[in-house]
């Protein structure tokens, strides 16, 4: 079943079968934080943003309280889905285990980092925050970054 989020007239559209699996795979990663990249594309009109794809990190560091990402040995898997399915980065997901799905200064610092960033194409990132426990995902958050501001997609 498709899950439709909005902030304004923005709008975010994915499969809950997409978010059960990112779900399950921040749960095995618990105690500590995991995450990785989100894949998607935009309607021609840029107002609808679908959500439908992950690409897991094969670098990373996780620890209870930080996680941190390399893009490195992930070139050609980007290439890949964009040539293929003309599907490209849209954003960045990870887990607070045991916390909340609110963003942390550290996260709002990342997200700025990757707006900015030179060969980022997108302006616009999305970042979706998922609390999880040993063996539950309790909830979860999409923000997207616009002007310096993470707004929640509701
Ligand atoms: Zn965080």
């Amino acid at each position: 079943m498709k899950i439709i989020k909005s902030h304004n007239d923005l709008k975010l559209i994915f499969d809950e079968n997409l978010l059960a699996e990112i779900g399950r795979i921040g749960i095995e990663h618990y105690p500590n934080e995991f995450g990785g990249f989100l894949i998607g594309n935009y309607s021609q009109d840029f107002k609808t943003l679908y959500l439908n794809h992950i690409i897991l990190p094969k670098k990373f560091v996780g620890y209870p309280y930080k996680f941190d990402r390399s893009i490195d040995g992930l070139e050609n898997v980007f290439e890949r889905l964009f040539n293929k399915k003309g599907l490209y980065y849209i954003g960045e997901w990870h887990t607070h285990p045991n916390g909340s799905t609110k963003y942390s200064q550290t996260d709002y610092n990342a997200m700025v980092a990757i707006a900015e960033h030179k060969t980022v194409s997108i302006t616009n990132p999305i970042l979706l925050i998922l609390s999880v426990t040993a063996n539950k995902l309790k909830g979860y958050t999409f923000y997207v970054y616009d002007n310096k501001k993470l707004l929640t997609y509701e």
